[in-house]
């Protein structure tokens, strides 16, 4: 069980999958700090009398809300979260000001088309892992919206994607706490690097390999 102290943002799960060093630049180097660390918002209960509510009386749009699981030190903010109205014989959550029992949706909107990778949807269930720690209810499903497609693709929290999203919580919470940034190891994925500058790949690969005459080379150029 991690504390607030501890509490990393999920979207350095994303980072961490793409680049071990990109995730260290920002969340243990703060090279982003004023856009990276927000702090852990209240709770879902507390928050929940600011739902905007959609036109449909059976479904309740919550945009922007605070996630925190102490359970996997992660933090952030679900884009939306959709509530759906039970059948009364149905059980689900209470809503303050809501008649009815409700069961969460939380739905997230991505660039793009669907990536070929996992990352995405470990994104998600990092999401419905908090948002059952915050609510005390399982969520067995969400979706990702995805802008190039403009259609909804519904994921399953099932098992084999709940361990996947745990052992990255850990790798991720084992790189902060080593306090280590991992030297650059250049590859086809550091040309579209949003913190290109800032690594340097190339340079510090030369570096770390002491091909000082490659450096002055690639100086001169
Ligand atoms: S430039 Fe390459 S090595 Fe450096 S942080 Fe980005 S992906 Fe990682």
């Amino acid at each position: 069980m991690y504390n607030e102290d501890d509490l990393v943002m999920i979207s350095a799960l994303q980072h961490l999958a793409f680049c071990k060093r990109q995730c260290a630049l920002i969340h243990l180097e703060q090279q982003w700090a004023e856009n990276r660390f927000t702090v852990l918002g209240e709770i879902l209960h507390e928050k929940v009398h600011k739902f905007e509510s959609d036109t449909r009386a059976d479904c309740i749009t919550a945009r922007s809300l605070r996630l925190v699981s102490y359970e996997l030190g992660l933090t952030g903010q679900a884009d939306v979260v959709e509530f759906y109205r039970c059948k009364p014989e149905k059980s689900g959550i209470k809503i303050p000001g809501k008649k009815g029992k409700w069961l969460p949706f939380p739905v997230e909107y991505k660039k793009g088309k669907p990536k070929t990778d996992n990352i995405d949807r470990v994104q998600l269930c990092a999401q419905a892992i908090c948002l059952e720690e915050q609510l005390v209810w399982p969520i067995q499903s969400g979706a990702l919206f995805y802008g190039d497609k403009r259609r909804r693709q519904q994921v399953n929290f099932d098992g084999v994607l709940r361990l996947e999203t745990i052992q990255l919580a850990k790798k991720l919470h084992d790189l902060i706490s080593s306090g280590k940034t991992p030297a650059p190891n250049y590859s086809n994925k550091c040309k579209s690097c949003s913190l290109y500058n800032i690594c340097n790949p190339k340079l510090s690969s030369l570096i770390k390999q002491k091909k000082y005459e490659e450096i002055l080379f690639a100086e001169d150029e």
